[in-house]
Formats: C-alpha cells, structure tokens, sequence
C-alpha cells in the first residue's frame, strides 16, 4: 500500500470540492477545510495539531491573492503543502556529532517498537559515512536483546560491548566507553532497556545512563503504527529524562501519519530518522519536504 495513502485520499476529496471556483473564499473553503480536518484526525494527528493547523490553513488560503493561471485547488494544495512542511520542523534535523570524538548517541524506547534494529540499522548507516562504531547492549532485563544485538552487529560488522545481565546499565555503558576510546572509536550507540509501558524504574534507570555516558543524542524510537500515542511518548520522555530527538520506525507498514505529522508539534523534538522496512539499509533522515509531498501524492 502507498504511504499515508488514507490521508492522501481523504485531502484529495477537498481539493475536489474546489473545482470549478475561481477564488478562494471563506464560504467556498469551508467544507474542504472540514474533508482536511476529518482526514487528520482520521490519520491519528492529535487534536491540538489538527486544530491550530486547520486554523492557519484556512487564514493563509482565504488571504493569499490569486495568482494567474493557479487554480484554487492548486492554491490550497501549496497552502497545505507549506504548513505540512512547517508542522514536521521544516528543515532535515541532522545528527549532531561531539566536537571531540567519540559521539555518544543514546538510544531508548519502549518494547517493540524497534529500537534494537535502530541500533544496528544507525550503526550501518554512520558506517557507510565512515565513521567507525560501537555499540554497547545495556539493555539488561532481557538476555535475547543482548544477543539480537550481537547478531545485528555482526551483521552489519559493527563490535558489540556487553557484559551480561548481572552488571548495572550506567556501570555497562561507562564501562563500554572506555573500551571504545581505547580504540579510538567515532560514535558510540548505547542500547537501553525498553519496558511494556513507561514505568518510574525505567525513567530512573534512563536518567542513570544518561549521566553516566553524557550523550551528544538521546534519540527516543517510536513506532508510527502508534499515531498521536508516539507523540505523547516523545514528550513525556523529553519532559522526563531530556531527549534531542526521535525516531520513527515501521513508516513501511500500515501507519496512518498521525505520529509523523504529531511529534514535532507536540514535543517540540524533530524527528531525525526513520525506519521504513526490516533491512540494515531501511533507515534514513527525516526530510519534512519530501514527507509532505508523499502526503499529498
Ligand atoms: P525492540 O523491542 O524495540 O528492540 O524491537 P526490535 O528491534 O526487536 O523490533 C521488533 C520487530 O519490529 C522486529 O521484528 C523488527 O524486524 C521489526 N521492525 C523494526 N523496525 C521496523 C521497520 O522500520 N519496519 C518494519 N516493517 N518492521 C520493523
């Protein structure tokens, strides 16, 4: 199925109603402005979002002069186009590397949602920049995801620091640092322990690893088939432990967008990369231009 392709047809059927106009008013705007509103909510976006945006739409289509040879359909798609782009942060958020080597990006999200793949899948992709990379499993409630991990690394021929399930997160990565600068290592991607549901004990454990490692990027990975919910996730991470950004993974399958077009507004964090497949290589920035026209086929 074509991305997003619900919303796609749901703002289709506004730009149809405009056909035939020759102007765009407050009277002939009113019920395509209530297709693109149904069709966000639809998509999952959060109310707010969909609120301030159907409201700045509306105030910049009714006001913009009519240009020559644009159509008003035409018109409100730049219209929607401009504010798609505004509302996921305009521009592509890059990483942000330490001035002196070595990067550490610390990675945390919940179960499931992706975030050893990420770990794997960042590591690849910093790779192919030519950086050179470690990744440290401190994800220690589960023996599988250290050994997933492990997988993963070899896979993509990345080494992979652990110590087990006895050691403590912040001693594992401290100690996983240490190792990576004795071999002068670029960028270091700290693994952490995902839960079911935000809990008190993660958040503390998190807060713990991140004093330890003092991180350049604390990325929170969210899964898009979760809509508006990734968004209220991204937020509360960044109020709780203090995040740079997010990334959202499984863009690939059923999502609706509610989670791409949320997140920045919500959190005021920009998404850095997403994930689109199950591949190493499925993994690439965030470029909010691209996303929108994507959204509006
Ligand atoms: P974790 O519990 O957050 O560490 O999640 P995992 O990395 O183990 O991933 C959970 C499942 O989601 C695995 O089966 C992955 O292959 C799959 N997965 C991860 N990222 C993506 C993605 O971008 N698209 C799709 N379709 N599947 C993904």
């Amino acid at each position: 199925a074509e991305m997003f392709g619900q919303l796609t047809t749901g703002l289709e059927s506004a730009w149809n109603k405009l056909r035939g106009t020759d102007q765009l008013t407050k009277d002939n705007i009113a019920e395509p402005m209530r297709d693109i509103r149904r069709a966000l909510l639809e998509a999952d976006v959060s109310l707010p979002v969909v609120r301030s945006f159907i409201e700045s739409v509306t105030e910049k289509a009714v006001g913009t002069d009519v240009i020559r040879g644009v159509k008003p359909e035409q018109q409100l798609v730049k219209v929607v186009n401009d504010e798609l782009v505004q509302l996921m942060g305009r521009e592509v958020s890059d990483l942000v590397f330490a001035k002196t080597a070595p990067t550490v990006i610390l990675l945390a999200g919940l179960q499931g949602v992706g975030k050893t793949t990420v770990c794997a899948k960042l590591a690849y992709y910093l790779k192919k920049m030519g950086k050179s990379c470690m990744l440290i499993a401190a994800d220690v409630y589960r023996p599988a995801a250290i050994d997933q991990l492990t997988i993963l690394g070899k896979q993509v021929g990345v080494p992979v620091y652990s110590e087990g399930t006895e050691a403590k997160p912040s001693q594992i990565a401290k100690n996983g640092i240490k190792e990576a600068k004795s071999k002068k290592t670029d960028v270091i991607i700290v693994d952490t322990a995902g839960r079911l549901q935000v809990d008190k004990a993660m958040m503390s454990e998190l807060k713990e690893v991140k004093r330890a490692v003092n991180p350049t990027e604390v990325l929170l990975v969210v899964d898009a088939m979760t809509g508006q919910e990734a968004a209220s996730l991204v937020s509360t991470f960044n109020v709780e432990i203090g995040i740079t950004g997010a990334i959202l993974t499984k863009l690939d399958g059923d999502s609706r967008g509610g989670a791409a077009l949320s997140i920045k507004e919500v959190s005021g964090k920009p998404i850095k990369f997403v994930g689109r497949g199950e591949r190493m290589e499925d993994l690439e920035p965030f470029y909010p231009d691209r996303m929108a026209q994507r959204i509006l086929g």
